[in-house]
């Protein structure tokens, strides 16, 4: 991370088979598995992490819908969104995947302001799913030690606001909270700052201007989106591109050979239509 503020920042050269790797959330398995194998290759993995996951104070929002959809007791239930839209959670139709995604996406464009008491005042009770007394196993976080072991093994790890909410939906004060309480609890449990961050789920609606301000405001110098692209000298350091690795390898290798750069020029530079030639 500190090389790639240094060719963003200084101009530093960008060394040849550059690749840089971040993974989000902060999830027992990314120290457990993940970490050990990039220990392996002896390759540094950069971690954004949920600061109120890794205190235990919540699990994301987006983990308790699918846990809601898997224990749910009713196949079908008419809820009201935090708007007052309702929406139709249909069990039967499509695959449990699908509707978690569906739900997740409404939810994306909703006011998150309440999102975590909304979960368990609607959408748990209308499935009529017991809420969880402690997070879930499957959901359950790395501990600060984990994280400040990785950090003594070459690692990286920075804050992903405390929450998990969608930044462009909440209010300034909200916003402000999740970048600098994230930013102030990993600081004071890692001894270091942190001053690079990723937006939750990361599209280019995830995250507004203000956002970015108050990043840069609070000493943030890097935060990253989730646009497929490469990182590119020159761009806004605070809307820095990544890929997600994908399922299948031949995609992955075209990804960090550069030949996906093709595609987007391809997508770009339309060849010219014929009849633009001149006529003889
Ligand atoms: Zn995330």
């Amino acid at each position: 991370m500190e090389d790639l503020w240094r060719i963003l920042e200084e101009g530093d050269e960008i060394p040849s088979k550059s690749v840089m790797f971040t993974i989000d959330d902060g999830f027992y398995d990314h120290h457990d598995v993940a970490a050990s194998i990039f220990d392996d290759f002896g390759f540094p993995l950069n971690f954004f992490v949920i600061t109120g996951l890794l205190d235990r104070e919540l699990w994301p929002w987006d983990d308790q819908i699918n846990y809601a959809l898997h224990h749910a007791s009713i196949p079908n239930a008419d809820i009201q969104l935090p708007s007052g839209e309702m929406y139709s959670v249909n069990l039967m139709a499509g695959t449990l995947r699908q509707s978690a995604r569906g739900l997740r996406n409404a939810l994306k464009a909703e006011r998150q302001e309440y999102i975590y008491d909304w979960l368990r005042a609607e959408l748990y009770q209308k499935l009529d799913v017991e809420f969880p007394a402690d997070i879930p196993q499957e959901y359950r976080p790395m501990s600060w030690d984990d994280a400040r072991s990785l950090r003594a093994r070459g690692h990286g790890v920075y804050p992903h606001t405390c929450s998990h909410r969608i930044l462009s939906t909440l209010s300034t004060q909200a916003k402000h909270h999740e970048i600098n309480t994230s930013l102030s609890r990993a600081k004071s449990e890692l001894g270091y700052l942190p001053d690079v961050f990723a937006y939750p789920t990361g599209r280019l609606s995830d995250y507004d201007s203000v956002d970015i301000e108050e990043l840069k405001k609070a000493g943030f110098k890097m935060a990253f989106n989730t646009v497929s692209n490469y990182v590119r000298r020159g761009q806004s350091q605070y809307e820095l591109s990544r890929f997600s690795v994908p399922e299948d390898t031949a995609k992955f290798l075209q990804i960090v050979n550069r030949f996906e750069a093709l595609n987007d020029w391809r997508a770009h530079h339309s060849p010219l239509a014929v009849n633009s030639f001149p006529a003889r």
